[in-house]
């Protein structure tokens, strides 16, 4: 079913939340099966397409599983497999890649609509009531036991309020929760094409002017999403211009749909609860998109508030949620470095093309599966396990 109706207002629910993107459908799921009755509003109606990479890493599948589902199985046909990340100098043609490694299991590449339909479903056949084209304005008497959020349809009241209302959060502001560090604002442009992939990795092209990162969708088509400091203003044909082995790949292959853009920003927000409000999502913060870690992140949030909810406490949200950051950012923070310095880019490249295996070692720990400890913040650079070590790739060759 793909579109529930906008319902009759004023209903009181345990839980109210603020956007019915990724993160709000999530937290919905993992609430709806420990009984809650919860009320998601978006300003939108579905399924909701977003500017995205559209690449799940396994550690995003493993935070679906704990929700119950199973992508894979789910969307297989409309979807595509991953089986590991290459990088490719646009300046001289250095590629690297690695495999994950084998106990992490592959990623998922998957359209951005496909993934809110899937969520959707799963969502309304737990119980979850929708308020479609419903647009949050603020919050009135914010009580110790409710609070009142006021919409372009009325009002809500709800036990606990979510803000998943992405990046300009309404939720976020009334609860005067906006104080936040921004370390990183870019622009990215997505585009689909009708082609079938060539690789089973997602690549990412880095060049001067930013990053491209290409994601296999499905058998036929993949996604293509740029990101960069300043707007591509002549759009895609433009964007391609600064990658050029992407565009030899793309040569003849058709747009499959109108290119779709969004900022994407670095930011730390000092807290993501006050009172009987919780942000989660995009709202509580982010890292920069070329992480691929967005969505991982919402979903491993959306767990940790449904317990935090269940067990009456926000603080250990908090808590988890200040923890669960602290990977993402470094990671966020290297790659935002290596897209500073082209120089530092080349020679960064040029080392993990002759060293194969710190690359794999990277990409798990990029991926949360190896020894790294936020507390200290170094991680531990061992070889990584052989099945993750792909062959390097000849050198100055796109594969
Ligand atoms: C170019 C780009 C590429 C990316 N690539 C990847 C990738 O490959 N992998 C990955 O994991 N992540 C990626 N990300 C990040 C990922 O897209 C986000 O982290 C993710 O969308 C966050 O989900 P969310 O639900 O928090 O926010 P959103 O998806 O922004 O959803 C917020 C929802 O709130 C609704 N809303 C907003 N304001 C209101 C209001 N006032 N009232 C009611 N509703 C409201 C909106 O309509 C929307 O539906 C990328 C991001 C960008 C920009």
């Amino acid at each position: 079913m793909p579109y529930a109706h906008p319902i009759a207002i004023a209903p009181e629910a345990d839980v109210f939340i603020a956007g019915g993107g990724p993160a709000g459908l999530a937290c919905a799921i993992a609430l709806a099966r420990k009984g809650h009755r919860v009320l998601v509003a978006d300003g939108m109606k579905p399924p909701i397409d977003k500017a995205c990479g559209e690449g799940l890493m396994p550690d995003t599948l493993a935070a679906l599983r704990n929700l119950g589902i199973d992508l894979p199985a789910l969307v297989e046909a409309e979807s595509a497999r991953i089986l590991g990340i290459r990088f490719i100098d646009t300046a001289d043609g250095t590629t690297v890649q690695a495999r994950f490694p084998g106990h992490a299991g592959e990623g998922r590449g998957v359209k951005r609509k496909t993934l809110h339909q899937l969520l959707l479903d799963r969502a309304i056949e737990l119980g979850v009531v929708f308020s479609w084209e419903t647009v949050v304005r603020g919050l009135t008497g914010q009580g110790s036991d409710h609070t009142t959020v006021e919409t372009n349809r009325g009002s809500f009241h709800a036990s606990y309020v979510v803000g998943a209302d992405g990046h300009q959060s309404r939720i976020r502001s009334a609860a005067g929760l906006d104080r936040a560090r921004i370390t990183a604002q870019r622009v990215g442009l997505r585009q689909h094409f009708a082609i079938a992939p060539w690789t089973e990795f997602v690549e990412v092209y880095w060049s001067d002017r930013g990053q491209a990162y290409v994601t296999p969708v499905s058998a036929t088509e993949i996604c293509v999403a740029f990101v960069a400091h300043t707007k591509f203003a002549a759009g895609v044909p433009e964007a391609l211009a600064h990658f050029p082995q992407l565009a030899a790949r793309l040569e003849g292959a058709q747009p499959s749909d109108a290119p779709r853009g969004a900022i994407t920003y670095s930011r730390k927000l000092h807290r993501v609860t006050k009172g009987n409000v919780a942000l989660l999502g995009d709202a509580s913060g982010s890292v920069d998109a070329v992480t691929g870690e967005g969505l991982s992140l919402a979903f491993r949030q959306a767990l940790s508030l449904a317990d935090a909810i269940q067990a009456g406490d926000l603080a250990a949200y908090q808590r988890s949620h200040l923890h669960m950051r602290r990977r993402p950012h470094l990671m966020a923070s290297t790659m935002l470095l290596l897209d500073s310095s082209p120089l530092l880019r080349t020679c960064s490249i040029d080392l993990l093309a002759r060293i194969p295996w710190l690359f794999a070692k990277l990409l798990e720990i990029h991926i949360g599966n190896a020894g790294f400890s936020p507390r200290d913040r170094r991680p531990v650079l061992k070889p990584a396990h052989p099945s993750s070590v792909s062959t390097p790739v000849p050198r100055n060759a796109v594969p």
